[in-house]
């Protein structure tokens, strides 16, 4: 594995990795605190300057992402690494070596306080859950090794596919997701769970054809569960004229005990321009992410806003660079 190329956000940088004559995608930034009157500004800016006055200091919090896979066997409207030739599964080898490039490449970081770690960046991590969870439980193993001290955030993102490319059933995927969760993190690793619509022929659109679980076979699978510290989250990108009705994941069962709830602004990809798919809100009219929140927050689910990563300016949203460079 060898480092490629490297490209900077405001916030961090995008690795492309040339992984033997693929190119994969892994990434570290910076959080930008956009809560607050005086961060008005950030959200309305794509000035450096601005984002870099905001960002927060590394021991408090640093994101990572990493990819999964060569590609992605699923062709999701709004993302980028669907255009990708899709090439199977990264081993795990393949995905720590992802974490060292990172972490070697910031010698400066020596101790954080949340490192989060999202195995997102290109692939869809159910279908490889045996090395993502085996990568996850070597975290803190691998910053030990460079002398880090790091408190580690793993953060798991699916769409849930009804059944892998390994035969194994979204159900079993959440259960083995959730054991580590729950053994190894003490309930302090992200289960992030891809909705974007509560009407199902919808989201089975937006993810071009997947045949994934269920919201409502999620939400009352999960309600079974122990979940302890962290809640399992929900993920809206939300879009103009795709439905999200608050009342019906209500009735399903949804309720902050599980769950909480992440609203994302559509990223400008090319896929979601050819798809024709519109943000429902972004940095200028963030109020309206709010005002959805807020219906969420009525039915005793908590919810958070993201809406700052504005890598969509710079080309740099997941997939994006391998396209130009494979
Ligand atoms: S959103 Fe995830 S599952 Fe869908 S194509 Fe992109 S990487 Fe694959």
């Amino acid at each position: 594995m060898d480092v490629k190329n490297v490209f900077y956000l405001p916030s961090g940088r995008v690795f492309l990795l040339n992984l033997d004559g693929y190119l994969v995608e892994c990434t570290e930034m910076r959080d930008v605190l956009i809560q607050g009157k005086e961060n008005y500004a950030v959200r309305n800016s794509s000035d450096p300057h601005v984002i870099w006055k905001h960002l927060r200091i590394y021991e408090d919090k640093w994101l990572l992402t990493v990819s999964t896979q060569r590609g992605c066997p699923h062709n999701c409207k709004f993302c980028d690494v669907a255009g990708l030739p899709f090439r199977g599964d990264l081993t795990l080898h393949e995905i720590e070596q992802q974490v060292r490039v990172l972490l070697e490449s910031t010698p400066y970081v020596t101790k954080s306080n949340k490192v989060k770690i999202g195995f997102a960046r290109m692939g869809e991590p159910a279908h490889n859950v045996h090395n993502v969870l085996a990568a996850i439980k070597r975290l803190p193993d691998i910053s030990a090794s460079l002398g880090r001290e790091f408190s580690w955030l793993p953060c798991f993102n699916s769409i849930l596919p009804r059944s892998t490319s390994k035969r194994m059933s979204g159900f079993e995927v959440i259960d083995k997701v959730l054991e580590v969760k729950e053994r190894d993190y003490n309930g302090f690793l992200h289960f992030q769970i891809s909705v974007n619509s509560t009407n199902e022929e919808k989201r089975a659109e937006l993810f071009g054809g997947a045949d994934v679980l269920s919201i409502e076979e999620v939400v009352s699978y999960i309600n079974t569960k122990p979940i302890t510290n962290r809640t399992v989250t929900l993920n809206f990108i939300v879009m103009e004229g795709i439905e999200v009705d608050v009342n019906s994941l209500y009735k399903m069962g949804l309720s902050g005990d599980k769950f909480t709830v992440k609203l994302i602004p559509l990223n400008n990809t090319v896929r979601s321009q050819d798809e024709q798919l519109e943000t429902y809100a972004n940095y200028s009219n963030y109020e309206k992410l709010q005002e959805l929140g807020q219906k969420f927050n009525k039915i005793g689910v908590p919810t958070v806003i993201d809406a700052i990563a504005k890598c969509e300016e710079a080309g740099l949203c997941c997939g994006q660079l391998a396209q130009i460079f494979q």
